[in-house]
């Protein structure tokens, strides 16, 4: 698990990784392509922090509002 001075989307996006997105609530775990993340998130101008993605990631399939993220490899 990687996660040195990663603290915002757009670190994510820089270095290369994607994001992996846990529900604290079921568990379910998606990953998300960070610069797809940064642009959508900058839409809505919502934070890049990664605390605060954190806080406002909503599960789709529980309802769940909180999730864990961690840095995953992009598989090329
Ligand atoms: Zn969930």
């Amino acid at each position: 698990m990687v996660r040195h001075s990663l603290d915002s989307v757009n670190e994510f996006a820089r270095q290369g990784y994607n994001l992996r997105i846990t529900c604290s609530g079921c568990g379910r775990v998606i990953e998300a392509n960070a610069v797809e993340m940064m642009v959508e998130l900058n839409r809505r101008r919502a934070p890049l922090s990664i605390a605060s993605l954190e806080d406002r990631a909503k599960c789709r399939e529980c309802g769940h509002r909180g999730a864990t993220v961690t840095a995953c490899e992009v598989n090329i």
